[in-house]
């Protein structure tokens, strides 16, 4: 039984997303310790759909297939001054800090811009984790700015209440609409909108609409997007007959992560969206279960 994994080090999202002050990595470490001792081999920097896809896998002697890519595309705001310097996707922000150990440049290879301005878009935990992260490398502010109020924040409320303790300041009700640069290409600041909120949405949410007239400009020497992510596409693109939903997530059969494709089984955020551990593990077990009984056929 083989995890080809992309990055060079297993353990997805809990090793290059969550930070350490919230999962310490031993604890991962130890979970992946352990599936090798099991007999599980680990092929680490190994991308499926580039290297090789899951029909070579098939063509190697593999009987079945579980993929489990997550949802780690990261996506951008669309607007003005994006590609400033200084403006990271929350996952490459994360992912230098958590995985590649930025924080202890240049003891390792990776930098980071130690920020002391740092403003990050979004209300989930991935932003909670990203802002927190900014303080832990020198913050001197750190801002979360959010286009509803904090009651429909999807972030949970103890991550907020540790980012309110730790002196994270909070601008709700606040849209970005233009990122400003200095003439060397450095991000200075976030141009924002007010927001109100008006009818629900479709997510049931009361759905933000800009205040005329009100923009105004957050002072920032650097700005993490965390307003959300996409499925990751490579496996699918490259994976002929494997269905996929309108936003690029694997459809499966049943809670077994049974797929279009004979023997490919499916679990995890590319099948939910971006979700939970818990659940993610949950549809690992039950689609292991559904694997031993499809080969003991
Ligand atoms: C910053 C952050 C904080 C979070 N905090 C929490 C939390 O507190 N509690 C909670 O329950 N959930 C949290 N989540 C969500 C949770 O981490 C995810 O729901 C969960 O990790 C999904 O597991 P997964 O196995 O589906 O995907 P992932 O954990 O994303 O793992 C997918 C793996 O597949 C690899 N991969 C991708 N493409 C390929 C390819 N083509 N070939 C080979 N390998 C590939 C990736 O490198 C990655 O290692 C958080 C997410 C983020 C981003």
């Amino acid at each position: 039984m083989t995890i080809f994994e992309a990055l060079h080090k297993p353990g997805g999202v809990l090793v290059y997303g969550i930070p350490e002050f919230r999962l310490p990595k031993a604890i991962v470490e130890a979970e992946v310790d352990y599936l090798m001792k099991l007999g599980v081999k680990i092929e680490t920097n190994t991308v499926i759909g580039r290297l090789k896809t899951v029909d070579e896998l098939f063509a190697e002697g593999y009987h079945a297939v579980y993929i489990a890519v997550g949802a780690g595309a990261p996506v951008f705001m669309n607007i003005p001054g994006e590609n400033l310097s200084g403006i990271y996707s929350a996952n490459e922000y994360l992912t230098r800090s958590n995985l590649m150990k930025a924080y202890r440049f240049p003891e390792y290879d990776t930098p980071i811009v130690r920020g002391k301005q740092v403003v990050v878009i979004g209300g989930g935990n991935v932003a909670m984790d990203s802002v927190r992260t900014a303080l832990r490398l020198g913050a001197e502010k750190a801002t979360i700015i959010y286009r509803r109020t904090e009651v429909e924040m999807p972030a949970r409320i103890e991550e907020v209440h540790h980012a309110r303790e730790e002196g994270v300041q909070f601008q709700l009700l606040t849209n970005p609409v233009e990122y400003i640069g200095n003439k060397d290409g450095w991000v200075t600041g976030v141009r924002c909108q007010r927001m109100e909120l008006g009818e629900p949405d479709e997510s049931g949410r009361r759905r933000p609409v800009p205040v005329q007239g009100s923009e105004f400009v957050i002072p920032a020497d650097t700005v993490v997007v965390a307003v959300g992510t996409m499925a990751n596409p490579i496996v699918p693109a490259t994976t002929p007959g494997l269905e996929t939903n309108l936003r690029g997530y694997i459809v499966t059969k049943d809670a077994s992560g049974r797929t279009s494709r004979e023997g490919v089984y499916a679990g995890g955020d590319i099948v939910t969206g971006s979700a939970t551990v818990i659940l993610a593990m949950g549809a690992g077990r039950q689609a292991a279960r559904a694997i031993h009984e499809y080969l003991s056929r």
